[in-house]
């Protein structure tokens, strides 16, 4: 199932996700849906909301850009929640939503996890380095954060215009 990734400036990626109830088969669907358009868009992550349901769930996969697909090792996590954050590191991350566009960020290096899997167990889980990053990124878009938001004001102001022209002309 092939899902279309919503781009910046769509109200939809401002708007807070839902916690997860039901761990149904449409969950399953919805994340397998959801994992092969994050492979075909050539992402590490995808949130729920990215395609338009705004719903608390992300997938993830570190190795989404092998060459060879073997090493793929996707994840799922329902209803996260960061328990804990030490440290600090800066990352240039990009974004399925916001095309054509990178920036360093600044982010805790480590993170004490808690969610749940797409059956309903809960796991706890301590992360780091590009895991960490990579969640705390997909965790902000559940709360209608966007990367770009991290930039300082003026810069951010610039960007956010240049992106908009071009969701515009695309
Ligand atoms: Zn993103």
């Amino acid at each position: 199932m092939m899902l279309q990734v919503l781009r910046f400036p769509n109200p939809l990626l401002r708007q807070k996700s839902k916690p997860v109830t039901t761990f149904d088969d449409d969950l399953q669907r919805l994340a397998a849906g959801m994992l092969e358009t994050m492979y075909r868009e050539g992402g590490i992550g995808l949130a729920a909301p990215q395609v338009g349901q705004l719903k608390q769930l992300i997938v993830v996969d570190l190795h989404a850009g092998d060459e060879d697909q073997a090493t793929r090792s996707p994840r799922f996590y329902v209803n996260p929640v960061i328990r804990d954050r030490s440290g600090e590191t800066m990352t240039n991350e990009g974004c399925l939503s916001v095309p054509d566009f990178t920036a360093d960020v600044t982010r805790a290096q480590s993170i004490k996890l808690e969610y749940q899997s797409t059956s309903g167990d809960t796991v706890r889980e301590d992360l780091h380095g590009l895991a960490a990053v990579c969640l705390q990124h997909e965790i902000d878009h559940l709360r209608g954060k966007l990367f770009i938001d991290y930039l300082p004001p003026l810069k951010r102001q610039m960007v956010k215009q240049r992106l908009v022209k071009q969701a515009r002309t695309a």
